[in-house]
C-alpha cells in the first residue's frame, strides 16, 4: 500500500532578462514592453490553479520559488502567490520556503522584502566570480555585483545557497580555485557546483564552445570535493554540499521521491493517492498557460505510472544521494517489494556500483562516477 510521503510546492516563474546560452530550462526572455502586464495575467493564472487544486487535507514540506529568474518578481508580487498558498493549504512550521534570485536583477531592498514575507532561503544564480567567465556564459551580472549581493543575502537570510558551476570554457586550475576561495570567503550555508554540460536545443549546442576534456573536469570535480570538504561543506548530493544542517529540505523530497505540486507553466506534479502515483505536466509556454487558465484548464498531460517507471524514476533519485536510501523507503514510495528488485541489485552489487549494509543502499564511488550504467540496470522494459 503507497503511504503519501511530504509534500512540497513548486511555483515556476518563467522569465528572464536575457537567454544564457547553455539553459535548458523552460525560461524566455522578457518583452521589455508587455512585460508588467505578463506577470499580472500569469499571476492570476498562478494564483487560479492554486485555489483550483486538490489540496487533500496534506501540509506542505517545503516551498520553492524556481524560474527563469523570481527575482524578476518583487516582494508584493511574490507574497501574493504565498498568501495564496497558505489561505489553501497548512504549511508544516519548519516550512522552508525557497526563492531562486539572480544578482542581475535583484534590487538589494528586495532582500527584506522577501525575508518579511516568509522567504528564509535564497538560492543565488552566481555560477562563477570571474568576468571572463560570466560572460562566456551569457551572465547579465558582473564578479562584483555578484559578490556585494551574496555577501548582502548572508547578513539577511540564514540559509543562502550559491550555485556554481565548473568545467567553463577554456577555464584553468587556477580560475577554478579563484571561484572555490571567492565562495568560501562568503562562507554560505551551500554551495550547488554543477558541471556545465552541452544540452540539445541550447546556443551551445549549435555553437559549442571549447570547453575541458573528461580528465581535466574530472580533477576540477576531485579538487571542489576535496576544497569544500576541508572547508567542512558535506557533500550530500552529486552537485550539492553543505554546511551541518543546512540540506536543502525541497531537493531532498525530490531525491527521496516525494511528492510536489506544481504550479505554473511547464510545472510537473507527483501525487501519490489512492494506492498509484499520478504526474501532471503544465502547458509549457507562459502565454499558452495564461490562456488556457481562462478556461481552468492546466494541464497538458495527466498520468499514472507504472511500477515499472517507479522503480526506475525512485533510483534515478535516490541514487543521487551519497547516503543512499533505506530499503523501507523504497517499498514505501514505490508500492514495489524490495524482493522484486533483487536481480537488478545483485547485479548492481556485483559490479560494484552499489553497497547494501543492514537495510541501507548506497552508491559506491564507482556507481557515483558511472550513474548512468547504474541507473540502465534498473530501467525495465
Ligand atoms: S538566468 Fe537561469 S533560467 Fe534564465 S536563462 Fe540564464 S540559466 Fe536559464
Amino acid at each position: 500500500m503507497l503511504r503519501p510521503p511530504p509534500l512540497s510546492v513548486y511555483i515556476h516563474l518563467p522569465w528572464c532578462v536575457h537567454k544564457c546560452p547553455y539553459c535548458d530550462f523552460n525560461s524566455h526572455e522578457k518583452n521589455q514592453a508587455t512585460f508588467q502586464i505578463d506577470k499580472k495575467n500569469y499571476l492570476n493564472a498562478i494564483i487560479k490553479q492554486i485555489n483550483l487544486a486538490d489540496t487533500d487535507g496534506r501540509k506542505i514540506h517545503s516551498i520553492f520559488f524556481g524560474g527563469g529568474t523570481p527575482s524578476l518578481f518583487d516582494p508584493d508580487e511574490i507574497n501574493q502567490i504565498l498568501i495564496a498558498i497558505k489561505k489553501k493549504y497548512s504549511l508544516n512550521p519548519s516550512c522552508e520556503v525557497t526563492l531562486e534570485a539572480n544578482p542581475g536583477t535583484i534590487d538589494l531592498p528586495y532582500f527584506g522584502g522577501y525575508q518579511q514575507i516568509g522567504i528564509n532561503r535564497l538560492s543565488l544564480g552566481i555560477q562563477s566570480f570571474n568576468n571572463k567567465h560570466l560572460k562566456e556564459l551569457g551572465r547579465i551580472h558582473s564578479a562584483d555585483d555578484a559578490y556585494i549581493v551574496a555577501e548582502r543575502a548572508n547578513q539577511i537570510f540564514h540559509r543562502v545557497n550559491l550555485d556554481l558551476m565548473f568545467a567553463l570554457p577554456d577555464q584553468t586550475l587556477n580560475d577554478l580555485e579563484n571561484d572555490i576561495e571567492t565562495a568560501l570567503k562568503l562562507s554560505p550555508q551551500h554551495i550547488s557546483y554543477y558541471h556545465l554540460t552541452i544540452e540539445p536545443n541550447t546556443l551551445f549546442h549549435r555553437f559549442p564552445p571549447k570547453l575541458p576534456d573528461d580528465d581535466l573536469s574530472a580533477e576540477f570535480q576531485e579538487h571542489i570535493f576535496k576544497k569544500l570538504s576541508m572547508h567542512h561543506y558535506e557533500h550530500y548530493e552529486t552537485s550539492a554540499h553543505t554546511k551541518e544542517g543546512g540540506a536543502c529540505l525541497h531537493n531532498l523530497n525530490y531525491w527521496q521521491f516525494g511528492d510536489y505540486l506544481g504550479f505554473g507553466a511547464g510545472a510537473h506534479s507527483k501525487i501519490t493517492k489512492n494506492d498509484e502515483i499520478k504526474r501532471l505536466s503544465c502547458y509549457k509556454n507562459p502565454q499558452q498557460y495564461i490562456s488556457q487558465a481562462n478556461n481552468e484548464n492546466f494541464y497538458i498531460e495527466q498520468k499514472t505510472i507504472t511500477q515499472n517507471d517507479s522503480i526506475f524514476e525512485f533510483m534515478l533519485n535516490a541514487l543521487r544521494l551519497n547516503e543512499g536510501f533505506q530499503i523501507n523507503l523504497f517499498e514505501s514510495r514505490t508500492g514495489v517489494n524490495f524482493n522484486n528488485i533483487a536481480p537488478e541489485v545483485n547485479e548492481a552489487l556485483e559490479r560494484g556500483l552499489i553497497i547494501l549494509t543492514d537495510d541501507i543502499i548506497k552508491p559506491t564511488n564507482l556507481g557515483q562516477n558511472y550513474l548512468n550504467d547504474l541507473l540502465q540496470i534498473f530501467l525495465r522494459e
